[in-house]
C-alpha cells in the first residue's frame, strides 16, 4: 500500500458560529470519527498540523490583512468580510493551522517520508484573496502551499487542480502573473463568485497559465473525466509540473444542494488515478490534496473515503476518457489553444 499522510485534528472543529452557516464543524465530525479508527488500526498514517508561522502566511497574504482578521475577530459583528464568511475568536488559530497542515503534508513529500498528501482541514481556503477573506475561506492553504514550495524547494512549475463547484478566484488572482504555477480550475458557470470565464487567461509572463473551465450545471462525472482528462493530458506534457496540489472541493458532489453539478462518489476515485498517473508520470508521484468546500457531510465522507482509497490502491488501469459532444464543444471553443495543444 502506498504511504498516504493525512491531516486531520479535533482543533479544525473550533473553528465554529452559533448561528446557521452551510461550513460548519459538523461537515467533518463523522469523517474525522472514522479517519481515527483507520488511525488505530493503523491503516492510514498521521501527520500532525502546525500553525503556520507569520513569515509563512505573509509569503501570500499582507500584513495588514493579518491584523484586520485579528480586528474582526473581537469585533461583535463576526461578518466582517461577506455573509458567508465568519471570524471568531478561535477562527485565526484554526485557520493557521489549516495552513500549517498544508505545509506540513508538503514537507513530508518532499522529504520522501510519505508517497501523497490530503489535509482535510476547515476553514477552507480557495476563495480567499491576499488581501481579503472571501467566501468561507480565510487563509489560502493551497496558494501557500504553492509559494512554499517555490521558496524554500525552488521549484518553478506547480500545477494546481481545483475541482470545487465554485470558480478558484483567490488562487487564480495570487498567480495570475506568473507561469511557475498553473492554476486550472473548472467549475460551474453562475456560481459564487461569478468570476472564472475562459478568457480570464493570466497576464504578463502569467498569460496562459491560468486555465478555466467554467461548465454547465447538470454537468457529471462523463463531461467532468473528458474535460479534465484531456486538458491535462496536453498540459501535464507539455508543462511537466515538478508537484501537482489539488484543490479537492466535493461540492459538485449530486447530493450537494450548493450547486447543481451532478458528480457522483465514484468519479471522486477516477479522478484520483487520473491525477496519480500524472503525478507519476511528471513529477515522481509528488501529489497532495487539500480539501476545499463540500457541504452534504454524508456525501462529503464518502467522497473522501473514495478518495483516500484511490490513493491507497495499488493496481488501477487508466481510466478511459470517452468524448462526450457537449463537453467537446467547451474545449474546442475555449481560447486555451492559442498556448496549448490539447
Ligand atoms: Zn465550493
Amino acid at each position: 500500500m502506498n504511504r498516504l499522510g493525512l491531516v486531520f485534528d479535533h482543533r479544525f472543529l473550533h473553528h465554529a458560529i452559533a448561528g446557521p452557516s452551510l461550513e460548519n464543524p459538523e461537515r467533518i465530525r463523522c469523517l474525522y470519527l472514522h479517519l481515527q479508527q483507520q488511525k488505530d488500526r493503523q491503516a492510514i498514517s498521521h501527520v500532525s498540523p502546525r500553525e503556520a508561522t507569520s513569515a509563512e502566511i505573509n509569503m501570500v497574504h499582507s500584513s495588514f490583512y493579518v491584523e484586520q482578521l485579528r480586528e474582526h475577530a473581537v469585533k461583535a459583528d463576526p461578518y466582517s468580510y461577506d455573509r458567508d464568511t465568519y471570524i471568531m475568536d478561535d477562527s485565526l488559530p484554526t485557520a493557521r493551522l489549516a495552513a500549517g497542515g498544508c505545509l506540513a503534508l508538503a514537507e513530508s513529500i518532499m522529504a520522501g517520508d510519505i508517497d501523497y498528501g490530503f489535509s482535510l482541514a476547515r476553514p477552507p481556503g480557495h476563495h480567499a484573496t491576499a488581501g481579503r477573506g472571501m467566501g468561507f475561506c480565510l487563509f489560502n492553504n493551497i496558494a501557500l502551499t504553492a509559494e512554499y514550495l517555490r521558496r524554500h524547494y525552488g521549484l518553478r512549475r506547480i500545477l494546481i487542480v481545483d475541482f470545487d463547484a465554485h470558480h478558484a478566484n483567490g488562487t487564480q488572482e495570487i498567480f495570475y502573473d506568473t507561469n511557475e504555477v498553473l492554476v486550472l480550475s473548472i467549475h460551474e458557470k453562475g456560481l459564487f463568485p461569478f468570476t472564472g470565464e475562459a478568457d480570464e487567461i493570466g497576464a504578463k509572463a502569467g498569460k496562459g497559465y491560468t486555465l478555466n473551465i467554467p461548465v454547465y450545471s447538470q454537468f457529471g462525472d462523463s463531461e467532468y473525466t473528458y474535460l479534465l482528462g484531456r486538458l491535462l493530458q496536453g498540459v501535464v506534457e507539455q508543462y511537466l509540473p515538478q508537484f501537482i496540489l489539488v484543490s479537492a472541493g466535493y461540492d459538485g458532489h449530486r447530493d450537494d444542494s450548493i450547486s447543481g453539478t451532478l458528480l457522483t462518489t465514484p468519479w471522486f476515485a477516477t479522478i484520483t488515478h487520473i491525477l496519480r498517473k500524472h503525478a507519476a508520470d511528471s513529477c515522481s508521484n509528488r501529489l497532495l490534496y487539500i480539501m476545499e468546500g463540500g457541504y452534504n457531510p454524508a456525501a462529503l465522507e464518502k467522497s473522501v473515503i473514495a478518495t483516500i482509497e484511490a490513493l491507497q490502491q495499488n493496481n488501477f488501469d487508466r481510466p478511459g476518457i470517452l468524448t462526450v459532444p457537449r463537453a467537446e464543444k467547451i474545449l474546442h471553443d475555449h481560447p486555451l489553444h492559442q498556448y496549448w495543444t490539447i
